[in-house]
């Protein structure tokens, strides 16, 4: 059920539930490509999946060119007679640097590759890269798709006869999705729009009043009209979408500074986190300090 709720959200003819996901883009690199084949990916993407090309894969005999997400130039010129996949992610995490989709797809079709794109940030809900043209998906709904914190688990999404060798590797190796992970994503799923609308709406905001802040170096945002791809972002997402980003002034100390002595902004390796919410708008939340919660008034 998950699997084809989720299909239908991103209007993609099949999909398959992983464990986590790093396991959905091991899984779509498994199915597409072979030991001696090449793949062009983003330099802006997960860490760890710069490290799962760069470490683990190129030992198993795949090769990757990392290019700039922004330079269609540089992707036309990474494409080598063996490459099988372009990877990327759209908006990119941190700065939310934003490629056209339908261009890097028609590039990747001219040189018999696919063009597989990690739709974590936007969602289905702010984004359809299957429908600009891109063969594959891939998701960490650990992330948005559930939004709560609960659950790990990923998916692949596209056509039936791409996605037949990705199944049989997750059904032989094991990364699959547990039936319980699937039925509280099912759960996630049915409130994705509103709480992505609700994230775009305050990212928003945020963005619009740090840029206001004088010790602001700078603010990452496709919403912003500041944005370099502001008008591309507009044609492609729904929204500026929920990941905000900025530069202060007086570098790394002050940076550190600043993490460090926020209040309302809780550090955290996860984001689709709803305790971002009240941010902007109050409410009584319990602030985790040390090892005892203390409720507080925002
Ligand atoms: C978190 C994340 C992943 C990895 O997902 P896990 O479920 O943590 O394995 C992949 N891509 C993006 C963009 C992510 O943010």
């Amino acid at each position: 059920m998950f699997q084809n709720k989720l299909a239908a959200l991103e209007g993609a003819e099949f999909c398959v539930a992983t464990s986590s996901g790093m396991s959905a883009i091991l899984a779509c690199v498994m199915g597409v490509c072979s030991a001696g084949d090449h793949v062009v990916a983003s330099r802006s993407i997960f860490g760890t999946s710069v490290q799962l090309f760069s470490n683990i894969l190129k030992r198993w005999g795949l090769e990757t060119t990392f290019v700039s997400l922004t330079d269609p130039e540089a992707w036309k010129a990474a494409v080598k007679p063996n490459t099988k996949l372009f990877f990327v992610e759209t908006p990119s995490n941190p700065l939310t640097e934003i490629c056209d989709i339908g261009l890097l797809a028609e590039i990747a079709h001219a040189s018999g590759a696919l063009l597989a794109v990690d739709n974590c940030f936007c969602s289905p809900a702010l984004q359809k890269p299957l429908a600009l043209g891109a063969d594959i998906v891939v998701h960490s709904a650990t992330k948005y798709i559930d939004g709560q914190g609960r659950c790990l688990g990923g998916a692949v999404l596209g056509r039936k006869d791409i996605l037949e060798p990705v199944y049989g590797f997750l059904r032989t190796a094991g990364p699959t999705m547990s039936a319980f992970n699937a039925w509280v994503f099912l759960k996630g799923l049915e409130t994705l729009h509103v709480r992505m609308e609700a994230h775009a709406r305050n990212a928003q905001a945020l963005a619009e009043w740090l840029e206001q802040q004088p010790r602001v170096a700078r603010v990452y945002y496709p919403g912003l009209a500041s944005h370099p791809q502001h008008a591309l972002a507009q044609r492609q997402q729904k929204s500026g979408g929920a990941i905000v980003s900025f530069d202060v002034k007086g570098g790394k100390d002050a940076a550190w500074h600043l993490i460090d002595a926020t209040k309302l902004i809780s550090i955290t390796a996860n984001l689709a986190m709803p305790r971002a919410l009240s941010l902007i708008q109050p409410l009584p939340r319990i602030a985790v300090s040390a090892r005892k919660p203390v409720l507080k008034q925002a």
